[in-house]
């Protein structure tokens, strides 16, 4: 018997694309001023051209200008950083995301940091990180990674303040884990952050009034993990093959967490489409910032 309510992602990520629609409008009316996002491929993966379209068709339709920038796999670390910088000069472009990963001959961090941390829509720069981690407001408060961004509206709708709550992420990277940590901890959550090394896991996350799940491999947390009532955020994006079609799921067994959760995000329908949404909410941040605006709520 299934008992979690599902948190449906798909509907406040559209919720949150209107909005942001309409505000960009404010800004072309009152302003003379469109918000404009540029994308930078790298290459011919498939699923990073997907994700690529993907994001030029969404900033259209939130009436912003997208501009694709795609460059050959054997493009130099020379040749992208004088893209970027060509970027950061570019007065028409408020925010800039390099699709990861970028081939192995280039150095990402070189690549990430080389971008106006201004226009780092992805938050992936280190002084965003540090602004977060030190938790800076204002007109030097962070641009924060999308899918972390994503996650915390998410559970903030739902479970509204999370003040004194326990939180378990599971999974360390700097793109979702540890950003995510910092959110929680902005919260005033008690926060835990779990990884391949972590003993008892299970047990770790049993504590847990909220779960997120950002490891990256195929349902791994089980039903009788997730502690009866807690809220769980599914990050995780996995390709599985079932009797020879292809499926998507997430890192936790939603079938049996649903048993034991109070609530959890559907893979798909769930964390993916705030992440866009996201993006396309820090464009508008970093244009009405550039330009002296009041930020939008
Ligand atoms: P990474 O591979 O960078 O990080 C995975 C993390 O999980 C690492 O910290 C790793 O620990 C930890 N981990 C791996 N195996 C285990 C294990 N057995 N037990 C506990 N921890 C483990 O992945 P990302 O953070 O980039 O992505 C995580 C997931 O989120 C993926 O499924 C990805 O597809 C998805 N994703 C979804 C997005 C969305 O829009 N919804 C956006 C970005 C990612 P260690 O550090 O010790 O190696």
């Amino acid at each position: 018997m299934s008992t979690a309510t599902i948190i449906d992602g798909k509907k406040f990520s559209a919720t949150l694309r209107g909005r942001i629609a309409e505000e960009v409008t404010r800004l072309k009316n009152d302003h003379n001023l469109t918000p404009g996002l540029a994308v930078v491929l790298v290459g011919e993966d498939p699923a990073s051209q997907v994700y690529v379209r993907s994001k030029g068709k969404q900033t259209l339709e939130a009436g912003m200008n997208s501009y694709e920038h795609k460059m050959p796999a054997e493009t130099t670390q020379e040749e992208l950083l004088a893209k970027v910088e060509e970027l950061n000069n570019d007065p028409a472009v408020h925010g800039i995301l390099v699709q990861l990963p970028v081939p192995d001959h280039i150095d990402d961090h070189a690549i990430i940091n080389a971008i106006d941390p201004n226009k780092d829509v992805d938050g992936f720069h280190v002084i965003n990180s540090g602004r977060l981690a030190t938790g800076a407001r204002g007109a030097s408060a962070p641009m924060i990674p999308c899918t972390p961004l994503g996650s915390i509206m998410l559970l903030k709708d739902h479970l509204g303040d999370l003040s004194g709550k326990t939180a378990v992420v599971v999974g360390r990277s700097n793109i979702v884990g540890k950003p995510m940590a910092q959110l929680l901890l902005q919260e005033s959550c008690t926060v835990t952050i779990a990884h391949s090394r972590t003993k008892d896991l299970a047990d770790v996350v049993r504590q847990a009034d909220i779960v997120v799940a950002a490891v990256g491999r195929p349902e791994m947390v089980k039903g009788d993990w997730i502690k009866p009532g807690a809220t769980v955020i599914d990050v995780g994006i996995n390709r599985i093959e079932v009797d020879g079609k292809n499926k998507l799921v997430g890192d936790v067994a939603t079938a049996e967490a649903m048993e034991h959760a109070g609530a959890i995000t559907p893979v798909p329908g769930g964390v993916g489409p705030m992440t866009i949404a996201c993006l396309l909410a820090n464009t508008l941040t970093a244009a009405s910032r550039q330009n002296g605006l009041e930020e939008p709520n």
